[in-house]
């Protein structure tokens, strides 16, 4: 058996610092320490993290006044932020810088009148916070038959922007049944699908012909690994989804003879590791790593966390810790 090691996978620059931030914060604070949603969508992270005193929470009732509080990676909307105020919570906020960028994008449009389109999964934490910026003023779409159904008129100013993580295919479908529907439709400045997400799809889609099967490691609820999948089985390979090595199954190998195999941006590598252990375990395996492209990304933990000599020097420059620098690659 060929397994086709694809790269980049696993860890971006958003979920290193996210993670990283609460490595920092387990080391200055007491537990519990409390977490607003997983801190990343990975059910194993999530699971060894709670096992050392983090509680992960969906609402801040459930937080204890004056205790800390880290935002997760997806970021949080305005409401929250007031709420965590009130509360006096000592906040912690790891939202990638990627995802503040479309924040930012929001309000701005928001604040000049615009009518926003935000193409997305409904429910995803990470919608759930920019929809937040500007309620009232942004319409979710998820495909492009939402596109036809969208009850807004005829704007004078109209823009979309887009979640972070979709699959850039879907994304260029709604986009063009948006520019059809709203000829004169704004598009965001630089594209909202961040480099990971880009990298990581194209990656697959280089690839995936190669295969007869292309094992994706990640959680259902990570928008970024299922798009991983879905990129697979787009070009006919099947793909399927495991948040652990224990779910393999002999049988899916049968008549196989290359396996792909990637993971999501949330994922910790160890698990890549185990589950090439697994496959050289019940195969005569060997390993073909492909890289389509170096990242060199990286974001700085939140200023609670730095030591001392980085909450005064600026940013380097090549760390991209600027989103605007760190978009698609
Ligand atoms: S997937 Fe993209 S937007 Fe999400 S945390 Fe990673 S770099 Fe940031």
């Amino acid at each position: 058996m060929r397994i086709l090691l694809v790269s980049p996978r696993g860890y971006c620059a958003g979920v290193e610092m996210a993670i990283n931030s609460l490595e920092l914060a387990l080391q200055h604070f007491d537990v519990p320490l409390y977490v607003y949603h997983q801190i990343v969508h990975n059910t194993y992270l999530v699971e060894r993290f709670s096992a050392r005193g983090v509680v992960f929470v969906d609402q801040l009732q459930d937080v204890p006044v004056g205790a800390t509080l880290m935002y997760s990676a997806h970021g949080v909307s305005p409401r929250i932020r007031q709420e965590a105020q009130a509360r006096e919570l000592n906040v912690i906020d790891t939202t990638c810088p990627l995802v503040t960028k479309v924040h930012g994008e929001a309000v701005r449009y928001a604040r000049r009148g615009y009518t926003l389109v935000l193409v997305g999964h409904r429910g995803h934490d990470e919608v759930v916070g920019i929809m937040g910026e500007a309620p009232g003023a942004i319409h979710l779409v998820q495909s492009v038959d939402d596109v036809a159904v969208l009850d807004i008129g005829k704007p004078k100013r109209i823009a979309y922007l887009t979640q972070t993580t979709l699959s850039v295919a879907d994304k260029q479908d709604i986009e063009a049944a948006l520019q059809q529907r709203f000829p004169h439709i704004e598009q965001p400045r630089t594209d909202d699908i961040c480099y990971a997400t880009h990298n990581r799809q194209q990656a697959v889609r280089k690839l995936a012909a190669e295969a007869q099967i292309a094992i994706i490691i990640g959680s259902q609820n990570s928008s970024n690994s299922r798009r991983l999948a879905d990129v697979a089985q787009s070009l006919g390979t099947p793909a399927r989804m495991i948040d652990s090595p224990e779910e393999l199954q002999r049988h899916w190998f049968d008549a196989v003879g290359t396996v792909l195999l990637t993971s999501g941006a949330s994922v910790p590598e160890s698990l890549v590791d185990e589950t090439l252990s697994w496959l050289r375990r019940h195969f005569d395996a060997s390993v073909e790593e492909q890289s389509i492209q170096q990242e060199t990304q990286h974001f700085h933990v939140p200023p609670p966390l730095r030591r001392p000599q980085e909450q005064t020097s600026p940013p380097s420059t090549a760390d991209h810790q600027d989103p605007e620098k760190a978009v698609a690659s």
